[in-house]
Parts: structure tokens; C-alpha cells; sequence
């Protein structure tokens, strides 16, 4: 049986002193990694803790990561990833809503666990950093032994993250080892000419996101090459990293992309070791890419996809590359793929534009965008325990399930698929649709603006108005109202932000996406 842990269980007996993971200049091999995630397993199992038990690890990330991850699959049970970030009140409703055994936690945030407690079924803390009460220190929690590593089927869950919440209440994705195993191989091997054990992974997508999980950790274990824990983005230190380490591999948010080229001395880096820089999480402006592809001389490629498959769908690759477009669908091992289209409102296929991008000016978005709906291995089996929310997330026709992504998007006829705008996202200002990834794009391009994000506010006019918060480059000169002549001048009217305002920063998740639904309460 192939599952998550026999496929690196895989790489372990071909690659055993090949650094595994590196951080802070000392390498796990990975012979020493596995080990380690046995004693993790065997420590779970003698406390009662096993099949289909979960364990949420509440960390950033760290080398305990990923021993805990592994450890935790080896020893059958399922992996809750949550937020570092979180507080004892959303972590609280993670532990609780997926009835966790055991969390590992980082020690600085062991009280928040603590204060949650009771309200769980948690039976075992498990810290990482100092001593700290209430909690088994991590080394002390390893067993001496390690065990044997419990049989998983295919379609057992694996990990129950949960979304990232731009939107609201999070929902538990049950994935199971099939959807992450063959994302994970699919990735490594397909669109990027093959990940291999010399390759050198910067970790700088958190863990806890499926992202980081099952395309870097994951695919960096799968390979065999070395996974370099991030637990915290900064671009200068990251690119000093991939310097003098020569990193070869980084995955990435555009907001991390977008952070690297506003450096002041952003063209003194040379990054030319990586050879493969790929873009996801949210749409990549393309100014971004063209800056960073001048700046770096690498090409960056842009994929999408999401939690709910464990996450990539569509990906560019070397020589099947468009600008501006998501990429084609994921192809995996054999003949196995994803499957992908645009739907209107009654599930019927949108034809598809010759060939994209399409000037968005030009084109009626009405007649050619729908819901970009997902079939696949890929696809998780479904939320925890919230049989509403699978209803609304599936749509069975002709034997074949499809989950709904909640983005809006076009294809043509080469296959490849452009989103424009997240469902929710869209503005309707005066009986217009607008698509804020169009103005954010336009934004994009002034020399003054580091950072942009759009948004819909109420207006008792029009419904809703269109509003960008900016945040100006440090010598900016432009003035709120410059911004807005500006937008006049390139776009309809009815699609420019009548308010502009600049901040500092924007509110963003710690993958890069900015959390709208924030910006609207504020305003
Ligand atoms: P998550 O579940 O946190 O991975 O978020 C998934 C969502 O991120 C998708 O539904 C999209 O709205 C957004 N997303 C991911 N990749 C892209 C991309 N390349 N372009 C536009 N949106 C993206």
C-alpha cells in the first residue's frame, strides 16, 4: 500500500544521509528525521494515542513540524494543522471541533492551549522552545524506541486543515493520504521538470497552510531534497538565504514576490541559483512577475489551487506557459489528472474564448466567466462533520463529483484557465460588475503604489462603490487624487475607485491573502 508515510519511508531507504531538513545551520539527515518521527509515533502510541486520533500542531515553521507531521501519520492518526497566530479562542474551536488528543505547541503559546483546555478532549501538551508548565518538553515527549508504522488506506484522512478563513467561519477539509500523495508527486514531478534529492527547498509557505504542507514539505520528502524551515517571512533574510545556501526551489505568495522586488536594494541580490519559482495563493499582478523575472533573470510561474485540493489544480509549466493565466490542469502519475471547467448558475459549461487573456475592457465578462469547478483525485472527501456545506460544495452529474471552487474565471481553447475574481469578491457598483483584480492590476503598475487592494463599500447611490486602499512606495510623490485620475484615465469610469486611501500595510493571512472581508468591517 502506498500512502504519505511509505512514499518517504521510500525516499528515507534510498537517500539515509541526505539532509533532510536544515535550519539555523544544523541538518537532520534524513535517516535522523525518520527516526525521530518513530519516537513521535511510539511516544503517541503509548499514551493511547493512534488510529484516527488527531493531533493538531500548533506551530510555525520549525524541524518539530515536520517530525510531528510525520510522526503523526506513522502513527495512524490525522494531522490538524492550525495557525501559530492564533489565539486561545480560534484555536479553541479547532481543538473542540475536531476533537484533538494531543496539540504541539510552540512554548510561547502553550497558555493560549491552556486556557482552552477543558473545553477540548486534549490529553497531552506538547511544547517546542523553553520548559513551560503544563506541557511535555518535545525531546521529552520522543520515545527511546520507535514503531512500526500503522497501515493506512488510501482514502483514510490524512490531515484536517482548516480554510483559511478571508471569509469567515473555518471548516475542517478532510484530505485524505491518495488526495495529498498524488498532488505532492503530481507537482514534483510534472509542470517543473522533476524536483531531485540535490534540490534545496526554501520553506518560507507556513506549514499549517496546505500549500507549504503538501507541495514543499511534502514534495521536499518525497524527492529526497533538503526542506529549509522558514518560521518567519522576511525578505531580506530569506533572500540572503538562498544565497549563500544556494536554494534551488521556492514556492511563494505574490505579497512575498511583491516584498523582494520593493527592497531598496532588491537588485543587489543574486538569485540565480533557484531554478524553479513558482507563484500561488492569490493572482499574481503581472507587473510582479515582469519585475522579478528582470530583476532575477528567473522565471516565475504561477499555479492555483486550494485547501479543499490539497491544494494544487492548475499549474504553468516550462514550455505550457501563460501570462496572466493559472496554468492548465494538474497532470499526475499514469494517466491520472484533474479535470476542470467553467459552469453558469445552472451548471452548464461556459464556452470557452479562443485564446487568453482576453482584454477584459473589450470583452462582455458576463458572456464568457462562470465557477470554476474542480474534479479529481485531488479533491477532499469532504468538510468534517458539516453536511450543509458538502451539499453546497459538490455537484454530481453524469458520475462524475465536482467541487465548486467559488472563483470566477474563463478557459480557451489551449486549456488554459484565467480566474478573475473570487464570487464574493465581486463589486456591483450601479448595476456594474466589477472585478477588483482588474483595478488591483491597473494599481499595480503606477510607480508610486508598493501595495494595493479593492474593495466594495456600501453606497446608498450605486449600492456599492469602489475603494482602494494603497500603500504608497516609501518616496512616493502621487497623492490620493492623482490615483484616482489615474485609474480615469485607463479605465471605464464606472470601474474606478471613487475612494483612495493610503496605509501602511494591508491586513494579509499569513498566505498572502488580503483579508477583505477586514478592510469592509473597518470601513
Ligand atoms: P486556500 O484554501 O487558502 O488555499 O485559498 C484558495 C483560494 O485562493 C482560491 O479559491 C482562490 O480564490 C485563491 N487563489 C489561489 N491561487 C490563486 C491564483 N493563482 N490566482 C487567483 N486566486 C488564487
Amino acid at each position: 500500500m502506498t500512502n504519505l508515510v511509505t512514499t518517504v519511508a521510500e525516499t528515507v531507504e534510498s537517500n539515509p544521509d541526505s539532509p533532510a531538513i536544515v535550519y539555523e545551520g544544523t541538518e537532520l539527515t534524513y535517516e535522523q528525521f525518520w527516526t525521530r518521527a518513530g519516537q513521535f509515533a511510539q511516544a503517541l502510541h503509548s499514551r493511547g494515542i493512534g488510529e484516527n486520533d488527531r493531533v493538531g500542531i500548533y506551530l510555525p515553521n520549525l524541524p518539530q513540524f515536520v517530525t510531528a507531521f510525520y510522526g503523526t501519520l506513522r502513527a495512524g492518526a490525522i494531522v490538524v494543522p492550525m495557525n501559530p497566530q492564533y489565539k486561545a479562542r480560534e484555536i479553541g474551536h479547532l481543538l473542540d471541533d475536531s476533537g484533538a488528543k494531543a496539540v504541539v505547541s510552540l512554548a510561547d503559546n502553550v497558555p493560549n492551549v491552556v486556557e482552552v483546555l477543558e473545553d477540548t478532549d486534549v490529553e497531552q501538551v506538547i511544547s517546542v522552545g523553553d520548559a513551560v508548565e503544563g506541557a511535555t518538553a518535545f525531546d521529552e515527549f520522543l520515545a527511546d524506541d520507535t514503531t512500526d508504522v500503522v497501515d493506512r488506506a488510501d482514502d483514510d484522512v490524512a490531515v484536517q486543515p482548516y480554510t483559511s478563513g478571508t471569509t469567515g467561519t473555518p471548516k475542517g477539509v478532510l484530505l485524505t493520504h491518495d488526495n495529498i500523495r498524488w498532488t505532492t508527486e503530481a507537482n514534483a514531478d510534472v509542470p517543473h521538470g522533476g524536483f531531485q534529492s540535490s534540490d534545496r527547498l526554501v520553506g518560507t509557505l507556513p506549514l499549517f497552510h496546505i500549500y507549504g504542507m503538501s507541495v514543499v514539505m511534502n514534495g521536499a520528502m518525497y524527492s529526497g531534497g533538503a526542506y529549509y524551515p522558514i518560521p518567519e517571512w522576511d525578505a531580506p533574510t530569506v533572500m540572503d538565504l538562498i544565497e549563500e545556501e544556494d536554494l534551488s526551489i521556492m514556492f511563494g505568495v505574490p505579497a512575498m514576490f511583491n516584498d523582494m522586488i520593493n527592497q531598496p536594494d532588491a537588485a543587489e541580490y543574486e538569485l540565480e541559483a533557484l531554478r524553479f519559482v513558482n507563484s500561488g495563493g492569490s493572482s499574481l499582478p503581472l507587473e510582479v512577475l515582469e519585475r522579478f523575472e528582470d530583476l532575477y533573470g528567473v522565471e516565475l510561474y504561477e499555479g492555483y489551487g486550494l485547501t479543499e485540493t490539497s491544494p494544487v489544480t492548475h499549474a504553468n509549466r516550462k514550455g505550457a506557459r501563460r501570462k496572466g493565466s493559472i496554468g492548465t490542469p494538474l497532470d499526475g502519475p499514469g494517466e491520472t489528472s484533474v479535470d476542470a471547467k467553467i459552469v453558469d448558475e445552472d451548471f452548464e459549461t461556459v464556452p470557452r474564448v479562443e485564446e487568453g487573456p482576453i482584454d477584459e475592457e473589450e470583452a462582455d465578462l458576463h458572456e464568457i466567466t462562470g465557477e470554476l469547478v474542480i474534479s479529481g483525485p485531488n479533491v477532499m472527501q469532504g468538510y468534517y462533520e458539516l453536511p450543509e456545506a458538502n451539499d453546497e460544495a459538490f455537484t454530481e452529474e453524469d458520475g462524475t463529483t465536482w467541487f465548486h471552487t467559488g472563483d470566477i474565471g474563463y478557459w480557451d481553447e489551449d486549456d488554459f484557465f484565467f480566474v478573475v475574481d473570487r464570487e464574493k469578491h465581486m463589486i456591483v457598483t450601479g448595476g456594474y460588475n466589477v472585478y477588483p483584480r482588474e483595478v488591483e492590476e491597473l494599481l499595480f503598475e503606477h510607480e508610486d503604489i508598493a501595495d494595493a487592494a479593492v474593495v466594495g463599500v456600501p453606497d446608498d447611490r450605486r449600492g456599492e462603490t469602489v475603494q482602494a486602499l494603497v500603500v504608497p512606495t516609501p518616496d512616493a510623490d502621487a497623492t490620493p487624487e492623482d490615483i484616482k485620475d489615474y485609474c480615469l484615465e485607463h479605465m471605464a469610469a464606472y470601474k474606478h475607485p471613487r475612494e483612495v486611501e493610503f496605509v501602511e500595510e494591508l491586513p494579509r493571512t499569513t498566505t498572502g491573502k488580503v483579508q477583505k472581508f477586514k478592510i469592509r468591517d473597518q470601513e
